[in-house]
């Protein structure tokens, strides 16, 4: 059977450049990001394709998604960022799953399953995240002798990694990266003292990578410490770069950089059917599109229960025909229409980009998820990983 035609388009290609591109830029470790699903482009063509270019590492939210990192990619090193839940230490295991952990019970949750599944000494890798002032998660460097004390050498777990998340590293100066790093300078004393030798800091975003000043203080810091310095990059590797405030000194190096990030995904749709309005006649719920003039509006199959968000309604515009329809009326939960007037010869049937490039013989137009994010006051992030479960992810 045909399925409804609401599809995104993932460039796998695209996204092993970024890898490649990123990967080369920097003497570093890189951890691909490919939690939530890959930031709704799909993890069952994102995360084989990050292996592809070159990836050890994986990064997913949960254990159930590196349980199906697992099943895709056998011999990747998976990271569990959110931390095992209560009753997962078991699968953690099983499935060969590095997990972040913080809390005391979660290293009682994994040595217990340990225990339950006969593993030797140090056979269970931990990356520990340390607060650095995010206050999100993670232990703060008062608690962290304490914590240690939870790791000894002959018990199962193995602290293979140092983990903090550097969450301002996309503001005009280094103050808050710098104080973050004194933290995990003294973190790595209390964990040298105790013995315990690290493979890997574990630290890094995107705009962490895409930031000179930052990312040359991570590498120090790393080096300092005689760890491998892990970064981990998300967005950047879904071709964008994250906004930096506009006071961040533009670096030429970076700036080429972003220039020569591909976008993954394009989100097409359809024209279902096709209406003229006279004067006055409205669109959608409430009518709060009025027709001032005779248009021609076509119905696209998309709405808000796929992700399209309801506050681009009477902002937003689709692609059709290399041009720019704006969107009429209120976006429905499963319905939206555009206004094709100035689009001759527009048919039933035609595709209609809503996110990603589209081209005609005479014209090239974008809608980029910076620009949704910006309509709807949200980021791209939120925008991307808003594209609902039933849009089928198409690789090409
Ligand atoms: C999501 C996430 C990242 C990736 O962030 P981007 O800004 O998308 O590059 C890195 N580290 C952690 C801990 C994360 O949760």
């Amino acid at each position: 059977m045909h399925r409804r035609p609401c599809w995104v388009e993932i460039d796998t290609r695209a996204f092993e450049h970024n890898y490649r591109l990123l990967a080369a830029s920097v003497p570093a470790e890189l951890l691909a990001v490919v939690k939530a699903n890959a930031y709704g482009h799909g993890l069952a063509l994102c995360g084989p394709a990050a292996i592809r270019a070159g990836a050890r590492w994986l990064g997913v939210t949960t254990v159930e998604e590196g349980i199906e990192a697992r099943a895709l990619c056998p011999t990747a090193e998976i990271l569990v960022i959110s931390g095992p839940f209560p009753g997962q230490g078991q699968a953690a295991i099983k499935h060969r799953l590095t997990t972040v952990v913080w809390e005391p019970w979660h290293l009682a949750e994994l040595q217990e399953a340990a225990r339950l599944v006969g593993c030797g000494p140090q056979s269970v890798p931990i990356h520990l995240e340390l607060e650095t002032g995010m206050n999100r998660q993670g232990v703060a460097v008062a608690g962290l002798e304490a914590l240690l004390k939870h790791l000894p050498a002959d018990g199962p777990l193995k602290l293979d990694g140092l983990l903090t998340h550097p969450f301002a590293a996309d503001e005009p100066d280094n103050l808050v990266t710098n104080e973050q790093l004194a933290l995990v300078a003294q973190a790595i004393q209390l964990i040298h003292s105790a013995q315990l030798r690290p493979a890997w800091l574990n630290i890094g975003n995107s705009a962490s990578i895409l930031s000179g000043p930052v990312r040359n203080a991570l590498l120090h810091s790393a080096s300092n410490a005689g760890l491998n310095l892990m970064l981990r990059p998300g967005l950047a590797l879904y071709g964008l770069s994250p906004e930096f405030s506009a006071t961040v000194p533009n670096e030429t190096p970076i700036t080429a950089l972003q220039a020569q990030l591909q976008p993954v995904l394009t989100w097409k749709t359809r024209v279902v059917s096709l209406r003229n309005l006279s004067p006055g006649q409205v669109v959608g719920y409430n009518g709060t599109f009025v027709a001032t003039e005779p248009m021609r509006v076509a119905l696209l199959a998309v709405g808000y229960a796929d992700g399209l968000r309801r506050a681009l309604s009477n902002r937003g515009s689709a692609l059709i025909a290399g041009e720019r329809a704006p969107i009429v009326g209120r976006i429905s939960m499963d319905q939206t229409v555009v206004d094709v007037t100035d689009i001759p010869g527009v048919r039933v049937g035609d595709e209609a980009v809503l996110l990603g490039s589209q081209s005609s013989a005479s014209s090239r137009q974008t809608i980029s998820a910076e620009q949704h994010a910006r309509l709807c006051e949200t980021i791209p992030w939120e925008v991307f990983t808003s594209i609902a479960e039933r849009v089928e992810r198409v690789p090409v």
